[in-house]
This record gives structure tokens, sequence and C-alpha cells, in this order.
């Protein structure tokens, strides 16, 4: 891999950043209207939502508190595992709060169940969840996100924030690794 040129470890991009920030104020729009005259406390998924949470928070023009939670289902690799646990967890009580959890992807769903259930059992006021991406697999659970930034093919993405072995998190854009960066 050449370190100084990682965009071309892409085959293609999917979201260029332009879209990208187009859409996360729309998102972030939107949830200023829903959440008008109410607390809102944001629940950012470590590290994937990282880039999207500095973003999204700047894009709206209210008071807002962020809060950060790491789970881990996935390892180094780019299937689930379907393991969830808790690597940090929140630094507050977030009883009667309205919680918006961030995240990156919805995949298989597994972490975000495991999460929302998590947080409901902590008596949040409301829990909902935006997720930038939404992959096909993600229809088969029974969680719908109240924002989904966009769907997208069955394909491991990288970019804005999602990794490949940790790396890739601060590409601009969103694309798909070329085969030659897993073998
Ligand atoms: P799920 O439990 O299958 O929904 O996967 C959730 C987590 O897996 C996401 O928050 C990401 O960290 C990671 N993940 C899933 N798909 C991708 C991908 O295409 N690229 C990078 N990370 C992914
Ligand atoms: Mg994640």
């Amino acid at each position: 891999m050449d370190a100084h040129n990682i965009s071309a470890d892409l085959t293609k991009v999917l979201l260029t950043e332009e879209q990208i920030l187009e859409r996360v104020s729309e998102l972030a729009a939107e949830v200023q209207r829903d959440y008008e005259g109410k607390d809102l406390l944001l629940v950012g998924v470590l590290k994937g939502a990282t880039v999207l949470m500095s973003d999204f928070t700047r894009a709206m023009d209210r008071h807002i508190e962020t809060e950060w939670m790491a789970v881990s289902s996935y390892g180094s690799g780019t299937k689930s595992s379907g393991v969830v646990r808790i690597l940090k967890d929140l630094d507050k009580d977030i009883a009667g709060r309205n919680v918006l959890v961030v995240e990156d992807i919805l995949d298989s769903g597994l972490t975000l169940s495991w999460l929302l259930s998590n947080l409901e059992s902590r008596g949040a006021g409301s829990v909902e969840v935006l997720t930038l991406l939404r992959k096909p697999e993600a229809v088969k659970v029974e969680i719908t996100p109240r924002y989904i930034g966009f769907d997208i093919p069955n394909e491991f993405v990288v970019g804005y924030g999602l990794d490949y072995a940790e790396r890739y998190r601060n590409l601009r854009e969103i694309g798909v690794l070329a085969p030659h960066v897993y073998s």
C-alpha cells in the first residue's frame, strides 16, 4: 500500500465528500425539527461514528450533549461475529433522556439491537437511531432507524470513519476497497 495515497486503494467511490456533507446537514435539520423544545443526548458509537458526529453536531444550531460508547462485534475481519462486548460505557446516567444513537453503518444489526435494548434498560425517555449507511442485510432485523443517510449495496466500504483493520477512517469519501488490500 502507498501510505501517501490511500484513496488509490479504492476500486470505486460510492459517496463523495460533497454528497455525504449535503446529506448530513439534511439529517441535522430533520433532527433539529423533530426534537425542537426537547432535550437531546447523542450517543456516538466508537470509533466509526466519530467523523459523522463531528459534522452532524456542527450542522445543528441548538444545545446537544454528546456521549460515547464503544462496543465490539467485528474484530479486524469483515464479517459480524454476533458477539457484543462493551469496551467503553457511557459516562452518564441516561434515565429520562431523549437518546439518539449515532451509528456509521447498519449491517446485520446485531450490534445495534443489542445496544438499543441495553440503553432502553437504563430507563431512557426515548431511544432512536441515526445511521449514515444501511446495507441490504439490515432489512431482516427489526430495527428501523428513524434517520438513514444512504442505503448502499452489500459491499465492504471504508472511509468517513469506517475502517478496515483500523485503517482508512480518515478518507474524506466512502468507497469500496480494492481486492489487493485484503490479500
Ligand atoms: P452489524 O452488527 O453487522 O450491523 O455491524 C455493525 C458494525 O460493523 C458497524 O458499526 C461497523 O463498525 C462494522 N461494519 C459493518 N459493515 C461495515 C463495512 O462495510 N465497513 C466497515 N465497517 C463495517
Ligand atoms: Mg461501528
